[in-house]
């Protein structure tokens, strides 16, 4: 049976990589690269191998997921061993379970290969520990892209007092933020969005919820991002208290 991975490449910062990884990487005859995968990642790719781009960053088209699907097949089914290369873990808002079914249907053997989530990474990369036991018992992953019938129910995420940790969330974040605060989360609840997180142009901005959206505005804040929105936010770099990292217009940012 041929062989395919689905491996994680972490949040950005080569060294952030799992040893799995870069040891699968080396064996792969093809490579297909997402969107936030740091290219310096190939290093670890045999020198022969064919690297596909299948991300729309860097003046790319984006490639339909249909067709990363057909593609990863066609190798596979030519004998040709596929690594296919995600930002952050393959099976955290990355596709990566349509991915195995497609393959495993195909009967192609198919690895799984963790890779550091942004969702902890770029919290932690400004010192945020998403679960400190002091200020929650959890977190919660969620996706800010849906709009419609795919909105999260912000209600209900508010309820439950946990770490929200918001994936794609930035162009959307007015309303978000207008949609936790509606229900009843409190405007001085800490929050934080880490853009290119572990990256060298990493950049991060501070705001209590109330004012959150305006100032990842005034900042420029944009994607890949990710928002954090719970007490452990308090606890970012720089900030002893919510009180204290709050200039007069309630902003910190960095
Ligand atoms: N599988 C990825 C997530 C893919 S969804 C993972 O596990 O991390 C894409 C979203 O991930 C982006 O919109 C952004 O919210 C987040 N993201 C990925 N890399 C990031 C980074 N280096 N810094 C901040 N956010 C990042």
């Amino acid at each position: 049976m041929t062989r395919a991975w689905l491996i994680g490449a972490g949040p950005g910062d080569v060294e952030l990589m799992t040893l799995k990884a870069t040891r699968a990487l080396a064996q792969a005859d093809v490579v297909l690269v997402d969107d936030l995968v740091n290219p310096d990642v190939l290093q670890f790719a045999r020198a022969d191998a064919l690297v596909v781009y299948v991300g729309k960053r860097g003046g790319h088209p984006s490639t339909p997921q249909a067709g990363i699907v057909a593609q990863m097949l066609e190798h596979a089914r030519a004998g040709r061993s596929v690594a296919r290369l995600k930002g952050g873990d393959p099976f955290v808002f990355g596709r990566g379970g349509e991915e195995r079914q497609a393959l495993l249907a195909a009967g192609v053997d198919v690895e799984v290969i963790n890779g550091i989530t942004a969702g902890i990474a770029a919290p932690a990369a400004i010192g945020i520990p998403v679960t400190h036991r002091d200020y929650t018992q959890g977190v919660v992953f969620v996706t800010g892209h849906g709009a419609g019938s795919g909105e999260p129910d912000w209600a209900a995420l508010a309820a439950t007092r946990m770490t929200l940790v918001i994936y794609m969330g930035m162009r959307r974040l007015s309303d978000i933020t207008g949609a936790l605060l509606a229900a009843g989360l409190s405007a001085d609840t800490p929050c934080a969005a880490i853009e290119s997180a572990t990256r060298p142009e990493q950049r991060h901005a501070l705001a209590p919820l109330g004012g959150f959206a305006d100032t990842v505005a005034r900042a420029g804040l944009g994607s890949p991002a990710i928002v954090v929105i719970g007490g452990v936010a308090s606890l970012a770099d720089g900030v002893l208290s919510t009180a204290a990292a709050t200039t007069a217009n309630g902003a910190n940012v960095k």
